[in-house]
């Protein structure tokens, strides 16, 4: 890898070099990460917790998302709960912007419930039209709801695939999707999120990465300085 000024990529590699760097870390990260079964089978919990989770921690997002469905038991009761009082449930257990996401569960419930005959959608277009439901989002109950082969891009997967290289530092998550899409075999596609989301957690994190104990050393255009932190956007 050769550094370079591009508009796109920091540094030269062919796409046929790029195929086969992803093929070497799609192998090393399941030799670290584990492909275990995340499909939860219920969009509609998913796409719940999805909106509660919007910059919020794992550990709140889970537990606030088992209180929600231990007092409202279905969607109905979702969907004829006064948005004041959802509101008031999501504040009163440490949701962060919960005005807006109270608003957003409710009412997405009602579309749901008017619209769709209580079925969450499986399409990413109209799931997209949803109240609170944005292309991550959308993706995630495609993947974790549904079980369709896609790629949520988080902050983790954005982050990380611009470290490696696979997509350009500056582009918008949905273009890292269609990267990390051309470049990863469909089969894998839901796994690459969890296996990302794993590595950005202990290894790759926001600040501070551990390069150090990574074995994306060798390969890695960030730790070879090829790219720089404030390349990534
Ligand atoms: S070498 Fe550093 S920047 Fe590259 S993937 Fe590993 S932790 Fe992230």
């Amino acid at each position: 890898m050769a550094a370079k000024n591009s508009h796109s990529f920091t540094f030269e590699e062919n796409w046929e070099e790029k195929k086969r760097r992803a093929k070497e870390i799609v192998k090393r990260l399941i030799n670290h990460y584990q492909r275990e079964k995340l499909l939860t089978g219920d969009p509609y919990k998913t796409l719940i917790y999805c909106i509660i989770s919007q910059r919020m921690r794992d550990e709140v997002t889970n537990k606030v998302g088992k209180m929600l469905f231990k007092k409202y038991k279905n969607i109905e009761n979702i969907a004829n709960a006064p948005v004041e009082e959802m509101q008031e449930f999501l504040r009163n257990n440490g949701v962060g912007l919960w005005k807006t996401k109270g608003e957003w569960i409710v009412r997405t419930s009602q579309i749901i419930l008017r619209e769709y005959r209580g079925r969450v959608p499986n399409k990413i277009e109209e799931l997209m039209k949803l109240p609170g439901i944005g292309r991550k989002c959308a993706n995630i109950v495609l993947a974790y709801g549904f079980g369709k082969q896609t790629i949520p891009v988080d902050t983790h997967v954005n982050r990380i695939s611009k470290r490696l290289g696979l997509a350009p530092p500056t582009v918008a998550p949905e273009k890292v999707e269609e990267y990390l899409k051309k470049l990863i075999p469909e089969d894998l596609w839901i796994y690459i999120n969890h296996a990302m989301v794993d590595h950005g957690k202990r290894i790759c994190k926001p600040i501070g990465p551990k390069c150090h104990e990574c074995f994306f050393q060798d390969l890695c255009p960030y730790n070879n300085n090829l790219i720089k932190k404030e390349d990534i956007k």
